[in-house]
């Protein structure tokens, strides 16, 4: 058993790698736990250059991971790669809680949940022919001159359609079950004619959609939140409820942040904010409780004298 922390943050995404970083600066003991090969989280699986992330205009998502590593590492923030937690217990209602990768436990005040969401695979798996999720899953597939389908219809299955036209696919077709809800903008980069709307059967091993034969799938259904074993966690619309300091009410000193909850849009800078309000939550209320436990201390001495 490892000593006890203020903090545990489990993930280190964004939001994860922003929570560890205040916490640390504000003076209290915190570790990081990630269970990827490195702090970044979903920015890892980003090429893409970012035009929406104020201030790192032109920094690809692989490089706003890579500054955040640098970031904790040049604070010294404690943290562990390939730690992935799989059991979380709750010692003592008041005091304490237990997080273990099954190997290596630590004990914590305070644990926040910034676990993020991942790609639903809806049981294909990724092959050299077949990618999961937008980002390095389709980059790393060759699709120039070969038939390709998205099977989806949101943002991500629009914009991955739009960039593999401009890698050289010969076509590419959408697959959604019902009217797109992708932006209008992003619709706009594929023909309608290729757009097929209903129920639809593809098969991997065959590679066709609807007896279609494709080059490459693409699997583009959205997200889901990573929500960490051992804990009953109160959801809403899949992703963690918390109230507005990051709290999860019916579970006294756990907290979560960024896109594993409800509370903001996901992106890269709600995500830093989320992990940094929470930061600030939690050090507000160790404070308070040194205050309420040294006014008892004063109390009883008064008492003695
Ligand atoms: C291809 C792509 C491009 C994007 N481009 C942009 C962009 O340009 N601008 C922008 O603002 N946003 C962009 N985003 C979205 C942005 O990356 C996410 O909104 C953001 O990363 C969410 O941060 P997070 O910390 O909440 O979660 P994540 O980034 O999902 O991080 C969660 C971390 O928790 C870890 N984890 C999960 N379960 C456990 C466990 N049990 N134990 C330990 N660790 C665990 C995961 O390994 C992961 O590292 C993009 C996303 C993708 C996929």
């Amino acid at each position: 058993m490892e000593k006890m922390e203020d903090v545990v943050v489990i993930g280190g995404g964004p939001a994860g790698a922003a929570s560890a970083l205040w916490l640390h600066q504000l003076g209290l003991r915190v570790m990081l736990l990630e269970a990827g090969p490195a702090v970044g989280g979903l920015q890892l699986r980003s090429p893409y250059s970012n035009v929406w992330i104020p201030g790192l205009l032109g920094k690809s998502g692989q490089e706003v991971a890579g500054l955040l590593q640098e970031q904790l590492r040049a604070a010294s923030v404690p943290h562990i790669p390939g730690f992935r937690v799989t059991s979380f217990r709750r010692v003592d209602a008041s005091t304490a809680w237990e997080v273990s990768n099954g190997s290596r436990t630590f004990r914590a005040r305070y644990v926040v949940i910034a676990t993020g969401s991942k790609p639903r695979s809806a049981g294909f798996v990724e092959s050299d022919c077949v990618a999961i999720g937008p980002g390095i899953s389709m980059e790393r597939v060759s699709v120039e001159g070969r038939r390709v389908a998205i099977l989806g219809g949101g943002d991500n299955a629009f914009d991955q359609a739009g960039s593999v036209l401009r890698r050289g696919a010969a076509s590419v077709d959408i697959y959604c079950r019902r009217r797109p809800s992708a932006q209008p903008l992003l619709q706009r980069l594929v023909p309608a004619r290729h757009v097929h709307v209903g129920p639809f059967d593809a098969d991997q091993t065959h590679m066709t959609v609807n007896g279609i034969p494709y080059d490459v799938l693409g699997v583009q259904f959205g997200f889901d939140a990573c929500i960490p074993g051992g804990l009953e966690v109160p959801l809403r619309a899949g992703c963690i409820d918390v109230d507005q300091h990051g709290a999860i009410p019916s579970l006294p000193r756990i907290y979560a942040a960024g896109e594993v909850t409800n509370y903001w849009h996901p992106c890269v800078t709600t995500s830093f904010a989320h992990g940094i309000q929470v930061a600030k939550s939690i050090q507000l209320n160790l404070l308070a409780e040194a205050a309420e436990s040294a006014s008892e201390i004063a109390q009883e001495a008064v008492v003695e004298c």
